[in-house]
Parts: C-alpha cells; sequence; structure tokens
C-alpha cells in the first residue's frame, strides 16, 4: 500500500508523491490566491473528484456528491487556506475575513467517520470541505509554526513538519533536499556536504 502525499507531475521531471503531511495541505495543491491562480486545477466538478481520490481522505471520487456550486465555496476555502497557512507559518494573526471564511465552511457538518480509517458514504462535497476546514483550524491552531515553504528557491511547496527536532527544510529529501546537497558540494569542493535534512 502507498503512503500517504499526492503525486505531482511535474512539467520538468517525472511524476513523484509528496506527502504535505496534512489533509488541508494537499487541498492547497489544487491551485491558489494571487500568483498561484495559474496553477488553479477547480474549474469542474470532475477536478474536485479527482482531488477527493488522491488525498489522503481514502475515499473514491465517485463515493462523493459534487455539483458546479461546490467550486466556488472549495476555491474560497483553498484560498483563505493559504493565506491563513501563510500567517500562521510566519507567526502572524490570520485575518478575521479568512478565519470567518474557514469557520463557516467548517460550520457544515463533516465526513461521518467509521472504524478502520474509512468514512461513511456516499458523502457531499460540503462534508468533504467541511472536513478540511477543521483540519485546518485543529493543525494550525496547534503546529501553526510548524508549517513552513520548502526551501529552494524555486519550489513553493508547503508542509507540516512533523520531525521531532522541527528542523525539515525540504519538500522532500529525495528531490529539493538531493539539488541542494549537490549544489552545495559543488560550490564547496573540498568539504563534505552537509548531513542536514
Ligand atoms: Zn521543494
Amino acid at each position: 500500500m502507498v503512503g500517504p502525499g499526492i503525486v505531482l507531475t511535474p512539467r520538468h521531471g517525472g511524476a513523484w508523491r509528496f506527502d504535505p503531511g496534512a489533509l488541508f495541505l494537499e487541498f492547497l495543491l489544487t491551485g491558489g490566491p494571487g500568483e498561484l491562480a495559474v496553477f488553479d486545477r477547480l474549474h469542474e466538478p470532475d477536478d474536485l473528484r479527482h482531488w477527493i481520490g488522491a488525498s489522503r481522505l481514502g475515499l473514491a471520487g465517485t463515493d462523493v456528491a459534487v455539483s458546479p456550486a461546490d467550486l466556488g465555496p472549495a476555491r474560497l476555502l483553498r484560498d483563505a487556506l493559504w493565506r491563513a497557512t501563510r500567517a500562521a507559518s510566519a507567526g502572524i494573526a490570520v485575518t478575521d475575513g479568512d478565519t470567518r471564511a474557514i469557520e463557516r465552511i467548517a460550520a457544515a457538518p463533516p465526513l461521518i467517520p467509521l472504524w478502520g480509517s474509512r468514512w461513511h458514504t456516499p458523502a457531499g462535497a460540503p462534508a468533504v470541505l467541511s472536513t478540511i476546514a477543521r483540519d485546518a483550524i485543529t493543525v494550525l491552531a496547534v503546529d501553526g509554526h510548524r508549517v513552513r515553504e520548502c526551501a529552494a528557491d524555486d519550489c513553493r511547496l508547503v508542509f507540516l513538519d512533523t520531525s521531532r527536532p522541527g528542523a525539515r527544510r525540504w519538500c522532500s529529501m529525495q528531490r529539493c533536499g538531493n539539488r541542494h546537497k549537490v549544489r552545495d558540494y559543488r560550490s564547496r569542493e573540498s568539504s563534505p556536504p552537509d548531513g542536514d535534512d
């Protein structure tokens, strides 16, 4: 069985699995506000179903009813979560507008959990969005300072650092971490690469 995370297919290089460490951070991979709008992947109900099927929820996209009317709230939640995540990781207050938007969506009934890491189905998109919003509220309140952006200059991926020392710098050691080590090694030549991760 594969671990949690979302398979990313970058324009350059092969597909790889990125585990950002939390459900709501997986949702940020569908696009975002401002300069991230060009990456928007929520255009059709099937797009949201596709994300649901790929996410750590463990649901099949076909288990969830999604209508075109669900896409507006989905994008609104995602964009508010981006701003809230950046604020929390920078240690500054999330705006009232964003907390209200996230709380409003969290107020809907969430997915109903069943024994064995399963959910009651069929379910509706508002329940999925509520579950995502609740995840964000819980995680950001406790571990907001552990959410950070990959240290690579050209990588925007955001993850929850669950390592005990709290010193994770890269979206993935195999990807940006290795690229950095190789560059660092070349630039220093005689000294060995550092052993951080
Ligand atoms: Zn990265």
